[in-house]
């Protein structure tokens, strides 16, 4: 038997969805199968169970459009922002790090211009 991927709340990886989210982006799981479950502990109380569906094989409500990409963008958005610069980093920022990795390690020689 296949064992699904099992993630903490708000530590599932990029590329994941819940059903809710993909609805928010005007999507569908499309009928693959849930990819993953997202268990959220709680007090005295079996955990809350998420599924989760891989964006990349959800199909769209209707067709997409930029709008739609962009509400599915800010799902995933405020886990790349680092907390340190406040910006985007583009990636997921590492929980390990915590911040980006230019802000982890800073370049001593600061060759990166002026912005
Ligand atoms: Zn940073």
């Amino acid at each position: 038997m296949a064992t699904l991927p099992v993630f903490r709340w708000r530590l599932a990886p990029d590329g994941y969805a819940t059903r809710r989210q993909l609805r928010a982006a005007g999507l569908r799981p499309g009928g693959q199968d849930v990819a993953a479950t997202l268990e959220r502990p709680r007090r005295h109380r079996p955990p809350l169970i998420a599924h989760l569906y891989l964006i990349d094989r959800a199909l769209p409500v209707r067709p997409m459009t930029p709008g739609r990409w962009a509400a599915l963008d800010k799902a995933n958005t405020a886990r790349r922002l680092c907390p340190e610069c406040r910006r985007n980093a583009d990636y997921v920022i590492p929980s390990s790090l915590g911040m980006c990795v230019p802000c982890a390690y800073p370049d001593p020689h600061g060759s990166e211009g002026t912005a």
